[in-house]
This record gives C-alpha cells, sequence and structure tokens, in this order.
C-alpha cells in the first residue's frame, strides 16, 4: 500500500488496539503461529487452508451475500474460530451439517469472533451471511462518482484487518488459504479479483475467479465496474473505465519494462500475470498491491509518467509483502520498509540514478514528517 496518511492511522491503529487475547491451549498454534492481537482466528488448532467463494453482489441494496465455504486443516478440534465484523451470520455447516455457532462480544477494533463447533473429522465448514450498511471494506459509488457517470461501481480494500467485513475469514497475515470465487454482478458490469481474472464482460454477470497461491486475508480483493481490459504485454495490463482505458495505457506502457527490471533485481516474477486497475477519483490509497490486480488512484494518470513509482511500489510488494509477510500487523514496517527500498532500486533501473535519488529524497522527507 502507499499512502501516508494510512502509516500514521497504521501507527495509531497498532498502538491502541493491541489488547492481550488468551492463548488457547494447544501445541499446534504455540509452536506454528506467533501471537497476533488484530485477530480472533489464531491459536486454534484448526486453519483454513481454501476458500469458495459464491456470492452475489447487489447493487440495489448495497449488499452482498452468499456463501464461505472452507477447507481446514483440523488437528482434532471441537472449535474454529473466524474473524466477522458487522456482517449478519445466517447458518453455518461443518461437514455439509449445519452446526451451532457463537457471535462473541463486539470490539470496536476487532470485529466479534465467530465461533463454529466442529468435529475432529471436520474438513468443511460453510457460512452463509450478508453484509450490512456498516460493512467496512466495500466502497459503493454512484455511477455520479464514476469517471463514465453511466454506471454504479463497487471495489473492497482489506487491508489491514477489513476483510473480515465482507468475508467471514480468518483475518491474521500468517493465515494464508487458496482461493476460488463466484460471482454474480448486474450484466452491464464486470468484476474482477485478486486472482486469474476475465477480459471481456460475461454473458449473464457471472464470472468465476481462482487464486492458486496461498494469500493472506488481506490480500482479497473484488471490483466491479464498467470497465474495459488493455493488455500492454502477454503478462501486463490495464483495468479502467473506457473514457480512461488509453490514458491509463499510456501511463503505464513501461509496466513490462517494470517486471522485467524488478526480476532483474529479485527473481521470477511468480504470480504470472501483473495487471493494474485504475479505479474511480474516490480511492481513498495511492494503490493497493492485490495480487495479480494492482488497485490505483486515477490521480497517478499525471500524462508524462511522472509519477509511475506508484506502480513499481506495487509490483514490488509482489515479493515483500505478498509473497514474503509480516506474521503480524505489529511489524507492518517490514511490508512497507522493504518494498520502499525495492520500489527505488526498480525505478533506478529504468530511469536512472537521479530520479531515484529523488524518490529517496521524497520518502526521507515524509518519514521525518511522520
Ligand atoms: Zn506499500
Amino acid at each position: 500500500m502507499k499512502n501516508t496518511i494510512f502509516l500514521i492511522l497504521a501507527l495509531l491503529f497498532t498502538l491502541t488496539s493491541c489488547k492481550e487475547k488468551k492463548q488457547t491451549e494447544t501445541e499446534l498454534a504455540s509452536e506454528t503461529y506467533l501471537e497476533e492481537p488484530h485477530s480472533y482466528a489464531q491459536s486454534n488448532d484448526a486453519v483454513t487452508t481454501h476458500l469458495d467463494l459464491d456470492i452475489n453482489v447487489d447493487f440495489d441494496t448495497q449488499v452482498i451475500s452468499g456463501t464461505a465455504t472452507y477447507e481446514i486443516f483440523n488437528n482434532d478440534s471441537n472449535q474454529i474460530i473466524l474473524d466477522s465484523k458487522f456482517l449478519e451470520i445466517e447458518s453455518v455447516t461443518a461437514n455439509g451439517v449445519a452446526t451451532t455457532f457463537k457471535l462473541g462480544e463486539m470490539d470496536a477494533t476487532l470485529g466479534q469472533p465467530l465461533t463454529i463447533a466442529i468435529k475432529e473429522d471436520t474438513q468443511k465448514i460453510a457460512v452463509t451471511y450478508k453484509t450490512t450498511a456498516k460493512t467496512e471494506a466495500l466502497q459503493w459509488l454512484t455511477a455520479q462518482q464514476t469517471a463514465d457517470k453511466t454506471n454504479p461501481f463497487l471495489f473492497t480494500q482489506g487491508q489491514a484487518i477489513l476483510t473480515r467485513t465482507w468475508i467471514p475469514i480468518q483475518d491474521s497475515p500468517q493465515i494464508r488459504i487458496t482461493y476460488d470465487a463466484t460471482v454474480k454482478v448486474p450484466q452491464e458490469l464486470m468484476a474482477v479479483m485478486s486472482a486469474e481474472n476475465p477480459k471481456e464482460k460475461s454473458a449473464n454477470g457471472v464470472y468465476n475467479f481462482k487464486m492458486g497461491y496461498p494469500i493472506p486475508a488481506y490480500l482479497i480483493a473484488l471490483a466491479i465496474g464498467d470497465i474495459e481490459y488493455k493488455a500492454i504485454s502477454d503478462r501486463t495490463g490495464v483495468y479502467a473505465e473506457k473514457s480512461m482505458l488509453n490514458k491509463v495505457h499510456e501511463e503505464f506502457s513501461d509496466m513490462e519494462k517494470m517486471v522485467v527490471a524488478a526480476e532483474d533485481l529479485y527473481g521470477d516474477y511468480d504470480w504470472e500475470q501483473f495487471d493494474v486497475i485504475v479505479l474511480p477519483p474516490s480511492f481513498p490509497f495511492g494503490g493497493m498491491e492485490n495480487p495479480r490486480l494492482t488497485f490505483a488512484t486515477p490521480t497517478v494518470i499525471a500524462g508524462d509518467k511522472s509519477l509511475t513509482s506508484l506502480v513499481a511500489h506495487e509490483l514490488a510488494h509482489s515479493w515483500s509483502g505478498n509473497l514474503v509477510t509480516n506474521a503480524t500487523w505489529n511489524d507492518f514496517w517490514l511490508n512497507e520498509g522493504f518494498t520502499v527500498y525495492f520500489e527505488i532500486r526498480i525505478m533506478e533501473a529504468l530511469y536512472g540514478k537521479d530520479r531515484a535519488n529523488m524518490l529517496a529524497l521524497i520518502v526521507d522527507r515524509i518519514l521525518k514528517m511522520n
């Protein structure tokens, strides 16, 4: 993520929300996981390994509803705990049979633990739920708030602990899952995720996604709008609203060169595809490194490639952050510190030492300002 205000907020958040939580008794948890005060889901001996998400997105009511089905690693446990915040939980099954669940006390920062009863042989749980008006990760935009002004738009922002507000999930950066998703949207819109993505609209508004590499919950992302795709190379390209597409394509035309420069420094790009979606103007951050599909603000479309270090930054996260992740949000600096360094190295390789020095100076000023 690239945003200085976020860094201040992250620091405050870390200082104010690190409440002590009780370790459960499991050996596995204490050996495998570090204490993460920002999630209820750690310290279980039952851990999710794969998500199959099946949801419907209703723009009229601004509600996402559906079922999150998880494959779990179950070490003879009788419960599994997910994070949940501002979600309506309708029903839960374990191995396909209805089971009991309990939503714990609401914490203003963390939300509620969703404790689900399972048996020793439970390998699959399914939670049927819907989002509410308070859901923090979803940004619903009216047509007027978009660039083209003809259709609404929706995007998610999961980092740091907001994915739990649109999917009941083990929302800790050290718990990684693969995912598949089926997403139903209005026919005139296209859906894209941090996954293998469509390049054209589907005829019926149904989209299927696959993320085959295990990722932490905060990197699950969804954007829906009247968008189009334009390739830059066979593994890079851009999504944007129609009126923005050519400008965005021109601005980011060095993206393949950036990936090559990054590979020369850090080794192969493992996520296969690197695309950028430029969101409507209200996107609150500069960029978000959702794997395979960076989310970017249109404010970087300057017309002269002068602000493309944002793309270098989000690309750098493909290694530092997305492959190697801070285990707890108390160590967020690990994600961002290495990434800023790597961003500057990529810009140096592409545009020379002078530009890299200028970026380093700006970063240094921002750091001291904060
Ligand atoms: Zn970042």
